[in-house]
C-alpha cells in the first residue's frame, strides 16, 4: 500500500510557504491518486520532538501545537482523509531515531545545510547559539518519522529534499546492515512553489521562526497586516514584470506567489502581469494572498474557540498513529535484536 507522511514544526503560525509548499499538497491528496486506481493512507504530523531542537518555553509550546492543529485543520485536512497526530505522542518515532543515530556516519550530518544556517548570525541576533546535538540529528529524527510508517511518498518544501535523501541512505543502510529489506526509499513530492522567499531578503527562504515578522505572512494575519507587508516587500527598477529569480528575486517571488495562488505556472502568470509595474502587481498579490488567507485565518479562530474538539481529533489520529507505529516497530525491534 502506498503512504504518505509528512510533519510540520510547531514553532509559530504557519507561514505562506509552508502552504503553499506543503499544507495546500497535503489537502489535495486527500482527494487525490498518487497513482492511478491507487489509494495510499496520509499521515501529517505536528513534530513537537522537532520543535525542541530550538529552545522553547514550554507553555508556548504546548500552545503552538495545539494553533498547529487548528491551523491544519482550518486549511482543509480531514480526520477522515489524513491522520493528524502528534509527534511525542506515539514514542516508537524516538526509538525508531536511536536504531538509526546508531548507525549513521556523523560525516553525513556535518553535510546537511539547514542546522548551518540555524545558526547562521543576523543583524537581528547577531551572536547564533551553540550547536547542539539534538539540532545536528534533526534529521535522524526525520527519516525515522518517514520510515516508521514506511512512508512511499513524502510532500515537503524543497529546503527539506536533502533530509529526504538523508532519510534514503540511511533506510538503504540499515537494510544492507540487516540483510533484510526492513524500509523502502521514501519519493519527494514537491510543489511548483517549492520555496516561497522572505518578505525582507529575498534570497532567504520564508520560515515561521524567522525573529523579522515583517518577513513572512501568516495564516492568521489580517488583511491589512497582509497589505502592509506586500507593500514593503523589495522589488527593482528594471522596469516590466518577468520572473528570473536570480535576477530579481524580489519581483520573481511576488510572481511565484501569485501563480502558486492561480494556480498557473510561473511564465504563464508573467503573460498575464508583464505590462504591470510594481506596485499594480502589489495590488494583484494582495488581492490573491488575501483570498486565500482570510477563509482559513477565520476558520483557525473558530476552532480555537473549540480546543476540545481540536484535541479530540489529535487523540483519535495518535491512536491510530500509535498502532501503525507500534506494529512496524515491532519488526524492527525484532530485527535488530531488541
Ligand atoms: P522553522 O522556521 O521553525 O523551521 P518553517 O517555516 O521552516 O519553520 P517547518 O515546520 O520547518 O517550517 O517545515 C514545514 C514544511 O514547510 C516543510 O515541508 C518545509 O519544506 C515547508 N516549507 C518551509 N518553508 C517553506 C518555504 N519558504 N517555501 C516552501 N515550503 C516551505
Ligand atoms: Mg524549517
Amino acid at each position: 500500500a502506498m503512504r504518505v507522511f509528512s510533519g510540520i514544526q510547531p514553532t509559530g503560525v504557519p507561514q505562506l510557504g509552508n502552504y503553499l509548499g506543503s499544507i495546500r499538497n497535503w489537502v489535495q491528496l486527500q482527494t487525490r491518486e498518487l497513482e492511478p486506481g491507487r489509494r495510499h493512507e496520509q499521515y501529517i504530523s505536528v513534530v513537537n520532538l522537532h520543535a525542541l531542537t530550538v529552545p522553547r518555553d514550554p507553555q508556548r509550546l504546548r500552545r503552538e501545537t495545539g494553533e498547529m492543529a487548528a491551523a491544519l485543520l482550518a486549511c482543509g485536512i480531514d480526520p477522515r482523509r489524513s491522520v493528524l497526530f502528534r509527534q511525542a505522542a506515539v514514542p516508537a518515532h524516538t526509538q525508531l531515531m536511536w536504531a538509526l543515530a546508531c548507525l549513521t556516519p556523523v560525516g553525513w550530518l556535518n553535510r546537511m545545510t539547514q542546522w548551518k544556517s540555524k545558526l547562521q548570525a543576523t543583524p537581528e541576533d547577531p551572536a547564533p547559539p551553540a550547536l547542539l546535538t539534538g539540532l545536528l540529528t534533526y534529521p535522524v529524527l526525520m527519516a525515522a518519522d518517514i520510515l516508521l510508517y514506511q512512508a512511499t511518498h513524502v510532500p515537503v518544501g524543497d529546503d527539506q529534499v536533502q533530509h529526504l535523501e538523508l532519510a534514503r541512505d540511511i533506510a538503504a543502510h540499515f537494510n544492507k546492515t540487516y540483510k533484510r529489506r526492513v524500509f523502502r526509499a521514501p519519493t519527494a513530492i514537491l510543489t511548483a512553489s517549492r520555496r516561497v522567499m522572505s518578505l525582507r531578503d529575498p534570497t532567504r527562504k520564508m520560515s515561521k521562526s524567522d525573529p523579522v515578522e515583517q518577513s513572512r505572512i501568516t495564516l492568521a494575519d489580517s488583511d491589512d497586516q497582509i497589505r502592509a507587508k506586500i507593500q514593503r516587500a523589495p522589488t527593482d527598477s528594471l522596469g516590466a514584470v518577468s520572473f528570473d529569480p536570480v535576477a530579481r528575486p524580489g519581483v520573481s517571488n511576488l510572481v511565484s506567489i501569485y501563480a502558486a495562488l492561480r494556480d498557473v505556472a510561473p511564465h504563464a502568470a508573467v503573460a498575464e502581469l508583464g505590462t504591470l509595474n510594481n506596485a499594480q502587481l502589489k495590488g494583484l498579490v494582495t488581492d490573491a494572498v488575501v483570498a486565500a488567507v482570510a477563509p482559513i485565518r477565520d476558520e483557525t479562530r473558530r476552532l480555537l474557540r473549540d480546543p476540545e474538539h481540536v484535541e479530540a481529533v489529535l487523540r483519535a489520529g495518535e491512536d491510530t498513529a500509535r498502532a501503525a507505529a507500534a506494529e512496524s516497530w515491532a519488526q524492527i525491534a525484532e530485527c535488530i535484536g531488541l
